[in-house]
């Protein structure tokens, strides 16, 4: 699991006069908003995934075309944007009892999306990853919520939340629609309704509290008795009623909150799960919470005997691997990436820390082999997931020792190429086009990656400069 944190201010204050032709304080979004935090791990997305999935398609929606976002928030909250993108805050993960109640909100955000209820951003932020988006989008919402640096710098020191009070609202209409459709979709994919009337009266009563002690969700999504009525005749009617999901959902369930909290409030994660509890879930949070306050020996030996237990288990190896990594043990860390690989060769993420973990030990007599291995696990994590910037950022480097090693002046303009993809994935259209064209130079005309680094160069090239005419 990894925090990543999304950078680059300069384009927030751009987004922010095309999304609401406001006039934003100089500097206001750029000094007093802190960019928002999120969760980047391969089980836990993997376990949204496959929940998300028969939702999706029971609303006519590709799951390939969703992106699903963690974001790390201790409030609880959900909302959908435009392109597809749903997020969800590891609060409001962390709020879910069962998959049932998790497939309830995802089954809603699903609703939002299919009923069209989408926050625009702009269309420079078409290429970018959905945490660019959300960066820019509760930026934006700072200033928009706001007008003044100081509040600005408030909201973000109260976790994000006076941005998304105004910005990120449903209106009651939206609300009630949403729900419907999520009824619908929870029916046709097989999925009780139960759990999502059950989260929602986990929710009720929060409208007569004081705003500041409502749960966020509820904020962005207004609950009223009538939607609950409205959810609990549907799940009466239901033929999805007394439906119950594989066992593999509770287990995934029990395991994402586990390593939530073993991984953000590790001190709490110590207390709960006690060494006296045995269940596999317990152990695992509290591998996780030794390794994040120090306790590297015992957090491993418990990743061993977890090993052990599930021995073709990849998140297990994944785990012991970024222990070691993190403490300086790279020969073993690559050892367990690779043996995670193997076991999920699917995953962007595991072919992205493994490709890292190699250039990391990239030296003496290992150094080629493992450059060309590191090189050959990036490309592989970005076909899989395209717009990652950080795995752009490794393959640069990748490619960049490369060039120094062989002399040869090509790797040196595809290292450039990949920083010109990284500017992209961040939402950074001006950096990129100058170092796509950069790369151009040094790259054969009309090789693979000449002509992406031309695309890169026409599609970021700003309005009023010829795009209309590349379309
Ligand atoms: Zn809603």
């Amino acid at each position: 699991m990894s925090i990543v944190r999304v950078r680059s201010f300069f384009f927030v204050l751009k987004a922010a006069v095309f999304l609401a032709s406001l006039v934003l304080p100089a500097g206001a979004s750029a000094q007093g908003f802190s960019q928002p935090s999120f969760i980047r791990d391969a089980e836990i997305e993997n376990y949204l995934f496959d929940l998300a999935a028969p939702i999706y398609r029971a609303a006519r929606i590709d799951p390939r075309s969703i992106s699903i976002s963690i974001v790390q928030s201790s409030v609880a909250n959900a909302f959908v944007a435009e392109g597809m993108n749903e997020f969800f805050y590891t609060g409001l993960l962390q709020l879910t009892d069962t998959p049932e109640q998790l497939a309830g909100v995802i089954a809603h955000e699903t609703g939002h999306i299919s009923g069209g209820h989408l926050i625009r951003g702009k269309e420079e932020m078409r290429n970018a990853s959905a945490e660019a988006l959300l960066g820019t989008l509760l930026a934006v919402a700072a200033g928009v919520a706001s007008g003044s640096s100081d509040v600005a710098a408030a909201s973000a020191a109260g976790g994000m939340q006076i941005a998304e009070r105004g910005f990120l609202r449903f209106s009651r209409a939206q609300e009630a629609s949403a729900d419907v459709a999520a009824g619908r979709f929870l029916d046709e994919a097989g999925i009780s309704s139960r759990g999502m009337v059950e989260f929602f009266r986990k929710l009720e009563g929060q409208e007569m509290l004081p705003e500041d002690r409502q749960e966020e969700y509820v904020r962005t999504h207004p609950l009223t008795q009538d939607r609950v009525d409205a959810l609990k005749r549907h799940l009466e009617t239901s033929r999805a009623k007394d439906a119950k999901l594989p066992e593999k959902f509770y287990v995934m369930h029990e395991r994402m909150k586990a390593k939530l909290m073993g991984f953000l409030q590790p001190e709490t994660a110590l207390l709960r799960y006690t060494d006296n509890d045995k269940r596999l879930s317990a152990r695992y949070a509290r591998a996780i919470a030794l390794y994040r306050t120090g306790k590297v020996d015992r957090a491993l030996a418990l990743t061993d005997a977890l090993i052990a237990q599930e021995p073709s288990n990849p998140f297990f190896y994944e785990l012991k691997a970024q222990v070691q990594f993190e403490n300086g043990r790279i020969e073993e860390a690559i050892a367990n990436y690779r043996k995670a690989v193997e076991l999920l060769p699917d995953s962007a993420l595991l072919h992205q820390a493994y490709g890292h973990a190699l250039l990391e030990g990239a030296n003496g007599s290992k150094n080629s082999v493992r450059i060309d291995l590191a090189i050959q696990n990036l490309i592989e994590a970005n076909r899989l997931e395209p717009r990652v910037p950080m795995t752009w950022r490794f393959l640069a480097s990748a490619w960049g020792r490369k060039a120094e090693l062989s002399k040869d002046g090509r790797y040196a303009a595809m290292a450039t190429y990949a920083l010109a993809e990284e500017a992209v994935s961040s939402g950074n259209d001006k950096a990129a086009g100058q170092l796509a064209d950069r790369a151009m130079k040094g790259l054969p005309k009309g090789s693979t990656y000449w002509l992406r680094a031309q695309d890169i160069k026409l599609s970021t090239v700003p309005e009023g400069e010829g795009r209309d005419s590349k379309k």
